[in-house]
């Protein structure tokens, strides 16, 4: 790479292939499904049998010979789950069943109990035209064994979770959890439980970033805070980047004499870009080592927290074997006139559903990169691109989804 490429202004599409190009998902390995919940499933799971296994009652009725003709029928059994009944259903016998259970040999279909009466040991159909298969779910109705149910790539979710504990598809096969250190950097930091003194702030980055990557799948396996101090932050870089496959660090990439992160990176790893034109987050440096990738994310929490959102999160769904790496982008209406500034700003905003069933965002007061409080109640991200003039209420923009859109308000 060219000395000075990595200080060229990046787009934000362009700073995003860059380390999708260099993301490379992890080794698969076969956990407890208890354990699987949310993880990206890493091998499609087919199909080894039918289900359901045997033909099942969809209601709870009477097990009879569709069409025998008759109405009044002997009761010979009674047919629960969990078990098969060993008894034949022929012409003027009839098998009490519950939902969910086998189907006994010889009857064909399922008379619900609404359209019966009991006499004694008999039952009354009162429907002669009972037609074969009803009521009964047939073998493999639900899923058809050698079928690919669940791709892999895909997200367990409850239902797909379901589907893997009813065909016994384990252990599961997924990605190993990215492996994710956090550090804060800065002189002027301590810990919410200390008073900062004169000068000095809680360190706030570290918690809100290691949220957003637990969020997002990632197992944080270490964060802490480092001081401004050359050998200190190096040694501590070194140590975290080789114990991770992701490192996100906070503060220290931008113009100043302490910003060490920025020079530390270029010595421990392979630097690919510093900046990306965009606000917040204009410094975001993007490094690699063989098995490492490292965000240097800059230090103002809502800068820290936008990249982290746009660009650590696709790349970590790239590691663990997801195939929706860049989140859909979709029209909103701006609610407020909104300021452009001279780069593309992502502001964030309440996406609501309007009642003719638009998007309709609302941005969330001062958008001030220091300003953490622009987050709450957030749930997307509109992108404004750069202009000189404002954008109007009611102009249509793109916006990043980050949560579902609520309802309209009254
Ligand atoms: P820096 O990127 O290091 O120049 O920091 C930019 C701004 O973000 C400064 O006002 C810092 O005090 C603030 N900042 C940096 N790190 C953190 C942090 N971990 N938590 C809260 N604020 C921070
Ligand atoms: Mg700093």
């Amino acid at each position: 790479m060219e000395t000075g490429d990595i200080d060229r202004l990046r787009h934000p599409d362009e700073a995003l292939a860059m380390i999708l190009a260099r993301a490379r998902p992890l080794p698969i390995e076969r956990i407890p499904l208890a354990e699987a919940a949310w993880q990206v499933l890493a091998d499609d799971v087919v199909a080894e049998e039918d289900h359901p296994p045997f033909p099942a009652a969809t209601m709870d009725g009477y097990a009879v010979v569709a069409g025998d003709g008759s109405p009044w029928r002997e009761v010979i059994g009674e047919q629960t789950a969990g078990f098969v009944l060993d008894e034949e259903v022929t012409e003027g016998t009839a098998v009490r069943i519950t939902t969910g259970s086998p189907v006994p040999p010889g009857a064909n279909a399922v008379v619900p109990v609404e359209e019966t009466e009991t006499a004694e040991d008999h039952v009354i159909v009162h429907r002669l035209d009972v037609r074969p298969g009803e009521n009964i779910r047939g073998v493999g109705a639900d899923l058809r064994r050698g079928t690919r149910i669940l791709p892999a790539g895909c997200i367990l979710g409850p239902a797909e979770l379901g589907i893997i504990a009813g065909l016994g598809a384990v252990p599961v096969p997924v990605r190993r959890r990215p492996r994710v250190s956090v550090v804060s950097t800065g002189n002027e930091l301590v810990d919410p439980g200390e008073r900062p003194a004169p000068g000095q702030i809680r360190d706030s980055n570290r918690f809100s970033l290691a949220a957003a990557l637990g969020g997002a799948g990632a197992d944080v396996v270490w964060t802490g805070k480092a001081p401004d101090e050359r050998a200190a932050l190096r040694s501590l870089l070194a140590e975290r980047i080789a114990a991770s496959d992701v490192v996100v660090t906070s503060g220290g990439v931008s113009m100043g004499e302490l910003d060490l992160v920025k020079a530390l990176l270029g010595e421990l790893a392979e630097v690919h870009f510093r900046r990306v034109f965009m606000k917040p987050g204009k410094p975001l440096n993007f490094a690699t080592t063989d098995r490492t990738l490292v965000f240097g994310l800059p230090g103002n929490p809502v800068s820290a927290l936008v990249s982290l959102e746009l660009f650590v999160k696709p790349a970590l769904a790239v590691l663990s074997g997801g195939g929706a790496v860049a989140r859909a982008r979709v029209p909103v209406t701006l609610a407020r006139e909104t300021a452009a500034s001279d780069r593309i700003e992502f502001q964030r905003a309440t996406v609501r559903v309007t009642d003719d069933g638009r998007l309709r965002a609302t941005t969330t007061g001062s958008q001030s990169s220091s300003r953490l409080a622009s987050f709450v109640g957030a749930n997307a991200l509109v992108i404004i691109p750069p202009r000189p003039h404002p954008y109007a209420a009611g102009e249509l923009v793109d916006a990043v989804l980050l949560g579902l859109p609520l309802p309209a308000t009254g």
